[in-house]
């Protein structure tokens, strides 16, 4: 290790000094969120944790019960049913552990349960152990060495998983929460969106009663591709929620004509903002819909890597990006991104893959630490009937609190994870 140059580590596990510090929550950017008094301790920790090594890999793949409909866990006949997920656990050779969470959904886009499982078996974990567990950027680049890019980041909801876990295990070694690593401050509570998948616009009131009765203020609907739908379900919420922010998404489920003719709609309704209207590689589509201008266009489906961003900002595609930890390769590139957005004073939205709890934990430390200023569509306690952690994730009046514990801020219990690998194994 050269402290006195710009790199330090060694071979391929180098990253910047100021990666480095910020990774151990005493960087130079950003208000620091330790005292003084503790940076010595910090200093000391870090000395103990950077000679760390990752000893095991595990992976658990698992099918949570799902409550009500949502159309994203309707697989071909024979499939089993629940919300599929591989909670990923890091060892470290002194005991240290971080518990991550991968979670494909085949219906939203081409990762799988066992697709997940075996990439981390097969291809991730062989470049990762024996790697330092705080190098999270030589992380990256491993795994994306060891599953190459196609437009962009290869399985990037499988290797979310892995920088969870990191994330986790790296806070937990330093016994420091992500926002201090960060230097962020921690966030208070998230405030969430009801999402309305309704089949029929009957069922919609009854939707809308149900996160009422929950505490809910906000609601997000999922839209496309049939537009008078769309328009009818807009318009009943709006009536029942007026003050609530409403956000359509339509996760790419229109054509440039009926997205075009649509979104002045919505506007005139009083829809805030149109999520993914179009399918991610529509970028002219994309840049015609930013064109005509009724109402911000927000991406999602189409932001994996800090890059591919980079681009659509350039092209002049978007107005904003529904973040995702899980979607995009993990927190390290989410972190990038809303950091992009914000610099160009572009729309964060906080949104997720009807997160379980671990990977629910990493959306909120981000979302917390960010600061976002509008309803996260989080909706894993919303549609999950089971949980994992000691003490699971329960909104309160819409709410749920960003943990402040060392890593994640959460406990996995094992035994939850055993009994629920157990039951999903029974249900194939
Ligand atoms: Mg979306």
């Amino acid at each position: 290790m050269k402290e006195g140059g710009r790199r330090i580590g060694k071979g391929n596990e180098r990253h910047s000094r100021r990666e480095f510090l910020q990774m151990a929550g005493v960087g130079a950017l950003g208000p620091l969120m330790v005292s003084s008094a503790k940076k010595e301790g910090v200093r000391r920790r870090l000395e103990r944790v950077s000679k760390m090594k990752i000893e095991r890999i595990e992976v658990f793949p698992v099918r949570y019960p799902t409550i009500g409909y949502f159309k994203f866990f309707e697989g071909p006949p024979g499939t089993p049913p629940g919300r599929p997920a591989v909670l990923v656990k890091v060892t470290a050779d002194d005991g240290t552990i971080g518990w991550g969470e991968s979670v494909p959904i085949p219906k939203w886009s081409y990762e799988t349960l066992e697709s997940a499982a075996s990439t981390i078996e097969n291809y991730l974990k062989p470049v990762l152990l024996g790697r330092d567990p705080f190098d999270i950027v030589g992380a990256h680049r491993v795994m994306n060495g060891a599953i190459a890019a196609s437009f962009s980041t290869g399985a990037p909801i499988t290797k979310s998983g892995i920088d969870m876990a990191l994330h986790d295990l790296a806070g937990k070694a330093s016994g420091l929460s992500l926002a201090q690593r960060w230097g962020c401050p921690a966030g208070g509570k998230i405030t969430l969106s009801w999402t309305l998948n309704p089949r029929t616009l009957d069922e919609t009131e009854k939707l809308i009663a149900e996160g009422k009765k929950r505490g809910y203020r906000n609601f997000n609907v999922k839209v496309a591709p049939d537009p008078v739908f769309d328009l009818e379900l807009c318009k009943i919420v709006k009536k029942r929620a007026p003050e609530g922010f409403l956000w359509a998404d339509a996760n790419g489920g229109y054509d440039v004509a009926t997205a075009l003719k649509i979104a002045p709609k919505l506007a005139d309704i009083g829809v805030p903002v149109l999520e993914q209207p179009l399918p991610p590689n529509r970028l002219a589509g994309y840049r015609q819909l930013k064109r005509q201008g009724a109402l911000p266009i927000i991406m999602d489906e189409g932001v994996v890597s800090p890059a591919d961003l980079v681009e659509f900002i350039r092209l002049d595609l978007l107005d904003g990006v529904a973040m995702k930890p899980a979607r995009c390769g993990g927190l390290l590139p989410a972190r990038r991104q809303v950091e992009l957005l914000k610099d160009a004073g572009l729309m964060f939205l906080g949104s997720g893959l009807t997160d379980p709890g671990v990977s629910l934990a990493a959306s909120l430390a981000l979302y917390g630490a960010y600061g976002l200023r509008f309803p996260a569509a989080l909706n894993g306690p919303q549609f999950l009937a089971k949980s994992v952690l000691k003490r699971p994730f329960k909104p309160v009046n819409g709410e749920l609190p960003v943990p402040t514990g060392p890593g994640l801020g959460i406990e996995v219990d094992e035994e939850k994870v055993k009994a629920l690998v157990t039951a999903s194994s029974r249900a194939v």
